[in-house]
């Protein structure tokens, strides 16, 4: 018996079998069209296979398979096989195609973050080649690398590969035999995932040859989500509901629209593919259809009331109105009248009677947004509202019928504010009928990746920028960012990085926080690493380019010859211009290129 602690490392099978696993990115890769700063990757890069094989542990005496801090398990693929039948059987091929899309999307981004994790310094081409060498260990596929190239200045990536081996198609044809359409869904969904969050940018996959269609082997390609042609059919296969609008970024659909569309702001597409996102997105489709109180739960920016306003679009009651009311934003004096109207003479100036905000919204909905500030007495009159269906107005004394949905948000602990007498229980009970918590963006950091696409995109057409979209380095501090302000917070930061960047540039770090937001020191550490990193691999060119947003990489000695380079090429050889240029005079400055060796 092994003992409890007994954990076997796979590295030692794995550099005996490295020779075929490790192959694929031997493979030099051709440079295609121009601009692309690297497009090779060496076999010994790291994470090299053996890196990546000693992070899976089998430790059984718990019963526990680890894939670095993940646990992982080893299934059948029969079992996997009789699962996709029954779910073809009884969804639909497309709604299981979907299903399994999604999950392979997870477990990419999981591998994705595992990569960024523990080689933070690793080149971005050699991150990229681990998510093959993950999927072939994971006993997914064998992939081997027909050409890659990620270009650090555009962020563009293209992708090709062959996948053999395949485990999906073995069960696939082994059901249905060979037939029209790829079958890889699980591994396409998987590099999708991967290659997304490993770059913060939505790169699609699609399964070119089959062998589910009887080809010999299965050729995939990745690229910019931009850069296909009909696009929404690869994204609908990623979108859990239909009110998830993952295709929110396809920017290529919006230019060839030329539509801007002001009905639709930043903050009303539902964006996410995370599990916890999805989990909560299930829930909001099941109660819609209902009239049930719905009680969101969640910190400040999390999206609540967009999640009640889609709450409101997808039941029957959408064409009826939504009307969401801040109980923090009116004053204690007024919320009453605010939401339940007053009649006329109730108080001074009530010189007309005004309908609340629950009349109006009769047959609709009604979002109360920090329903947790609302007065005792408030709390009591919307009690009875909720009970009975019925209002009052201020000053009145007849009841008004109101047929209106509520639903409530709090970024408090209700519970908390019940057992300290700030909140009334019954209340809290006739809310809490269905509560749905809405996860901070730190726990579906899966959701990154698309949040910062479909912001870029948005406010690069908002503000007419013509931003590139993210360095390496941005990327990296935003997915290690903690985000207290959540959703919002991020879509604040790229907004003000899209005004600031420059156009036809990358947004580097710089451009993103410059509000003072608090790092957590080990990330700044991190990210020191993660920015030298960067530039080793991009190139002299590229380093140059990138220095002034990375001084950490650069000597001062160093600084001060780019600076006069930059200065003396800028006034086209004019010593004295140049010297203006940079406030100083026209003999220092002579004397420090000399120095430098630039004159
Ligand atoms: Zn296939």
């Amino acid at each position: 018996m092994p003992s409890r602690a007994s954990r076997i490392s796979l590295a030692d099978v794995a550099r005996a079998t490295g020779s075929v696993l490790g192959q694929s990115a031997q493979v030099p890769a051709p440079a295609f069209g121009d601009g692309f700063a690297s497009s090779s990757v060496s076999g010994d890069a790291h994470p090299n296979l053996a890196d990546i094989s000693e992070c899976l542990f089998f430790s059984p005496g718990d019963g526990r398979i680890w894939l670095q801090d993940q646990r992982v398990v080893l299934m059948h693929t029969e079992a996997l096989g009789s699962l996709r039948r029954e779910m073809v059987d009884s969804l639909g091929l497309k709604q299981a195609r979907g299903l399994f899309t999604r999950a392979g999307y997870v477990s990419g981004a999981r591998d994705a973050q595992l990569v960024r994790k523990q080689w933070p310094d690793a080149e971005p081409l050699a991150s990229a080649i681990a998510g093959t060498r993950l999927h072939a260990l994971e006993g997914m596929v064998q992939v081997e690398l027909v050409h890659v190239a990620y270009d650090a200045k555009t962020g563009s990536y293209e992708g090709e590969f062959l996948w053999h081996n395949s485990s999906e198609d073995d069960e696939h044809i082994a059901a249905y035999g060979v037939g029209g359409s790829p079958a890889c869904w699980m591994q396409v969904g998987y590099a999708t995932g991967y290659v997304s969050t490993l770059f913060g940018r939505l790169i699609v996959f699609r399964e070119l040859e089959c062998r589910s269609m009887g080809d010999g082997h299965c050729r995939v390609v990745g690229k910019s989500a931009h850069q296909w042609d009909g696009v929404e059919e690869d994204l609908r296969y990623l979108n859990a509901h239909e009110f998830v609008d993952v295709a929110a970024y396809d920017q290529a659909r919006e230019e060839a629209a030329d539509l801007p569309s002001p009905e639709r702001s930043a903050g009303d597409a539902m964006v996410g593919a995370s599990s916890a996102f999805k989990a909560a997105c299930q829930q909001l489709s099941r109660v819609a259809r209902t009239s049930a109180t719905v009680l969101f739960t969640g910190e400040s920016g999390v999206g609540k009331e967009k999640f009640a306003s889609m709450l409101h679009r997808i039941s029957p009651r959408a064409k009826q109105p939504f009307i969401a009311v801040n109980c923090a934003a009116i004053p204690e004096t007024l919320i009453e009248s605010e939401l339940f109207g007053v009649e006329r003479g109730a108080f001074t100036g009530a010189s007309v009677a005004r309908p609340g905000r629950f009349e109006r919204a009769h047959g609709g909905t009604l979002f109360l947004d920090e329903i947790a500030t609302l007065s005792f007495v408030a709390q009591g009159k919307l009690l009875r509202a909720l009970q009975e269906g019925q209002i009052e107005r201020v000053g009145g004394t007849r009841s008004i019928a109101v047929d209106v949905r509520v639903v409530a948000a709090t970024n408090e602990a209700l519970r908390e504010a019940v057992r300290k007498g700030t909140f009334r229980e019954d209340l809290f009970f006739r809310l809490n009928v269905v509560p749905i918590h809405l996860p901070p963006l730190r726990e579906r950091r899966d959701d990154i990746p698309l949040l910062m696409n479909h912001f870029l995109h948005h406010y690069r057409r908002k503000h007419d920028c013509d931003v590139k979209g993210f360095s390496q380095v941005a990327v990296r501090h935003l997915l290690n960012y903690d985000f207290p302000g959540n959703i919002r917070e991020l879509q604040n930061l790229v907004e003000r990085a899209v005004i600031l960047a420059d156009a036809g540039g990358l947004i580097d770090v710089h451009h993103l926080f410059t509000g003072g937001e608090v790092h957590r020191a080990e990330v700044l550490t991190l990210h020191a690493a993660a920015a030298s990193g960067v530039l080793s691999l991009a190139g002299k060119a590229a380093a140059a380019a990138q220095a002034p947003s990375a001084p950490r990489a650069m000597s001062l000695d160093q600084t001060e010859q780019s600076l006069l380079q930059k200065a003396i090429a800028a006034s086209g050889g004019n010593l004295s211009a140049a010297a203006r240029l940079l406030h100083t005079s026209r003999a220092k400055l002579a004397y420090r290129a000399r120095k430098h060796g630039l004159v």
